[in-house]
């Protein structure tokens, strides 16, 4: 099996599996204690998440705290429906954890232009009255970099707070510094599933979304699962560690992709982009029977989130592409651990595919 769906889920690192070992916590060792507990082993796993924590912190700006979640979707209601926005700003191209939560909110929802290069305008006006601001730093379909930094000062210069899904983001890219609320995922940076967090800038209250034991500062009750922060806490030191060499790898592999589906046509920016993702099309291409002639190899029609509901991919379709534009395409997406002789079988076996289906 090729694996090239990196924007659905990564791997595992070894050494966050290997951080994650003693906190799993069968009876023979005391890594199962409950880190709220206030006695030796429970004070030990709670030592733990704090070097988690520190950990983590550091892909995020200083002047903030962090909560852990149980996942980034969480993070982003907790940072939506938390601030209790009266008039809220997206672009449509936000993943549906925003997207969704933004209508579920009950706040006014505009949306924010987005080019056919899948790149949101910095110098786009936001309505008055607006109260927040939410901006992905990468989509997660075509991969294309947002202007957040920008978004964020002007969501600012209008009175709004600014959230950024930076799921797909952070540990390969710096965190913008001067965004309110940043949500992140530990699966999408090598870590463990089950585990996200939010960051919330010194000053900002959120009301709790979740209410029972008061734990993660009162924002967020219940338990939190040792393994999994010190897993998410591994994988991102070793984010920071090689978030050079991480790019570097993603952006040779994406030159030979790309030079291998050169007659594709790609969607989103070539430039504005993290270098892991590949979103191509391929007029009159039937993706579904791409997939079922080369199931070893993993890969996305499009969505991971779409793929298998039949519609067409919403970011798509927000790029200007039609439905058979959007029915026509794939995503790649590769990281750490691609070897690039694998990418390159891949990629010229869905050429060779392609070209037997007579597109
Ligand atoms: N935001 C983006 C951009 C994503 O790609 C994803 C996952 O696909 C999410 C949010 C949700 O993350 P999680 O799986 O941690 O809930």
């Amino acid at each position: 099996m090729i694996y090239l769906d990196y924007q659905a889920t990564t791997p595992l690192a070894p050494e966050a599996r290997e951080a994650m070992l003693p906190w799993l916590g069968g009876p023979e060792t005391q890594g199962f204690a409950n880190p709220h507990s206030p006695h030796r082993p429970g004070r030990a796993a709670a030592a733990a998440i704090e070097v988690a924590r520190e950990q983590v912190a550091r892909l995020l700006p200083p002047g903030g705290r962090l909560i852990f979640t149980g996942s980034a979707t969480e993070a982003i209601n907790l940072a939506i429906l938390g601030a209790g926005p009266r008039r809220i700003a997206v672009p449509p191209i936000e993943h549906a954890a925003v997207l969704d939560t933004a209508a579920a909110s009950g706040a006014v929802v505009d949306l924010l232009p987005v080019g056919g290069d899948g790149v949101v305008p910095a110098g786009c006006a936001i309505a008055a009255g607006t109260s927040l601001v939410a901006v992905m730093q990468v989509n997660n379909e075509i991969g294309t970099i947002q202007p957040v930094e920008a978004l964020a000062q002007a969501a600012h210069a209008a009175g709004a707070l600014f959230l950024c899904d930076a799921v797909q983001g952070a540990g390969k890219l710096a965190a913008p510094g001067n965004a309110d609320l940043i949500a992140i995922s530990a699966h999408k940076l090598y870590g463990p599933k089950g585990i996200g967090a939010l960051w919330v800038r010194d000053g900002v209250s959120l009301a709790p979304q979740i209410h029972g034991g008061g734990q993660e500062q009162g924002l967020r009750s219940g338990t939190l699962s040792p393994a999994l922060c010190a897993g998410f806490g591994a994988a991102a030191a070793l984010a920071v560690e090689r978030m050079a060499a991480d790019a570097a790898h993603v952006a040779g592999l994406w030159a030979r992709a790309r030079a291998i589906l050169s007659g594709w046509q790609l969607n989103g920016s070539a430039d504005l982009r993290w270098h892991g993702n590949l979103n191509v099309r391929r007029d009159g291409l039937d993706v579904a029977r791409l997939m079922s002639d080369l199931r070893d190899i993993a890969f996305s029609a499009g969505s991971a989130c779409a793929s298998g509901s039949g519609r067409p991919s919403h970011v798509l379709r927000a790029i200007g592409l039609d439905d058979a534009g959007a029915k026509a395409s794939i995503r790649l997406g590769f990281g750490r651990y691609t070897a690039t002789r694998d990418l390159e079988d891949a990629c010229a076996r869905m050429e060779a595919t392609a070209v037997a289906q007579g597109v």
